[in-house]
């Protein structure tokens, strides 16, 4: 067994979102996972929480179940 109770400052943590990983390999796995260049380009977050889709559907959806915004809205107006 290990004995690493109030080791706080051994957590590795993701420079783009606030998760914390006990092993560094854990934290490569997750940035390779969530935070590639490729998926950051495609990916739309939720303004509203953490929350992030690779798909405007599901992010709209989201926004309607989870904020109730843009249930009437007309259309986002640019500027
Ligand atoms: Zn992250
Ligand atoms: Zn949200």
């Amino acid at each position: 067994m290990q004995s690493t109770e109030g080791s706080s400052t051994n957590g590795f943590r993701c420079a783009s979102c606030p998760k914390e990983f006990t092993t560094k390999y854990r934290l490569d796995t997750h940035v390779n996972r969530f935070h590639t260049a490729e998926d950051e380009q495609k990916r739309h977050p939720c303004p509203l929480c953490p929350y992030w889709t690779t798909f405007v559907s599901d992010l709209t959806r989201h926004l309607k179940g989870k904020h109730g915004v843009g249930a009437s809205s007309s259309e986002q107006g640019g500027r």
